[in-house]
């Protein structure tokens, strides 16, 4: 049987812990995400499933290239950051323009796995990018990288390159289950803060770059579920998206 003083205390501490879950949920406003996908197929109900459970953050879906008209100056007001998933080919000279406007207004810029391979024949979406996936052998700046290549289902060794980023800090070394892209472009002015250990993958797996005024992160993980419901994948998501957002 509890005397008077214990259940008071039970008391006072259950109203602790409520009064700091309202304090945690005010503190931090949910980062809002524009997320693009299409050109690409992947596992739809499960990827949003993993969306819908991702800490700190709410979402709108952009498939492309229906929605491509969003991406212009003015979204920096709506939208902490464009998530990119998507491989889409078919963006118009207006609609490059206008992305490049909004980026020259700062908004943050998460681009995930195949969206490496987005806009092929748009130059300046691989000086945004930092990378990018060669259908063919090409030569940039006179180098030549590619033809890039593919495997699924492998599992890869990834290494901390940069322990002190906010994206990776206290983040440990971690194996994931995911597709392996060999053969691709890097540019030399990326910052790398992931590397690949397997022998199929190209080294740089997650870096950042700049553009304009927004903050751009490549992340080359998330295939399938199997890659989404590694723990390390769903924590550098939610990094990145916060670090491009500028909330550190
Ligand atoms: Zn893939």
């Amino acid at each position: 049987m509890k005397t008077f003083a214990s259940l008071a205390v039970s008391l006072a501490l259950a109203l602790a812990a409520f009064a700091h879950a309202q304090d945690h949920s005010a503190g931090k406003k949910p980062l809002r995400v524009l997320l693009t996908f299409g050109g690409h197929e992947f596992q739809e109900k499960e990827f949003f499933a993993m969306w819908d459970s991702l800490p700190g953050v709410t979402y709108t879906k952009a498939p492309l290239p229906q929605s491509a008209g969003l991406l212009k100056p003015g979204l920096e007001k709506d939208y902490d950051a464009i998530v990119c998933y998507d491989m889409n080919h078919a963006i118009t000279p207006e609609q490059q323009q206008a992305f490049l406007a909004l980026l020259d207004r700062g908004i943050g810029v998460v681009m995930l796995h195949h969206n490496l391979a987005s806009n092929p024949d748009w130059a300046a979406y691989r000086d945004i990018q930092g990378g990018r996936w060669l259908g063919a052998k090409t030569e940039i700046d006179g180098k030549s990288y590619g033809p890039s290549t593919y495997s699924h289902d492998e599992e890869l060794p990834i290494r901390i390159a940069d322990k002190d980023h906010p994206i990776t800090k206290g983040l440990s070394d971690f194996v994931i289950h995911d597709e392996s892209y060999g053969e691709f472009y890097v540019s030399p002015k990326v910052h790398v803060l992931l590397t690949s250990h397997h022998p199929k993958d190209t080294g740089p797996f997650a870096w950042t770059n700049e553009h304009g005024k927004s903050r751009i992160v490549y992340f080359q993980a998330g295939h399938d579920a199997k890659a989404w419901a590694c723990p390390s994948y769903q924590e550098i998501l939610v990094r990145s998206i916060r670090w491009t957002a500028r909330g550190e």
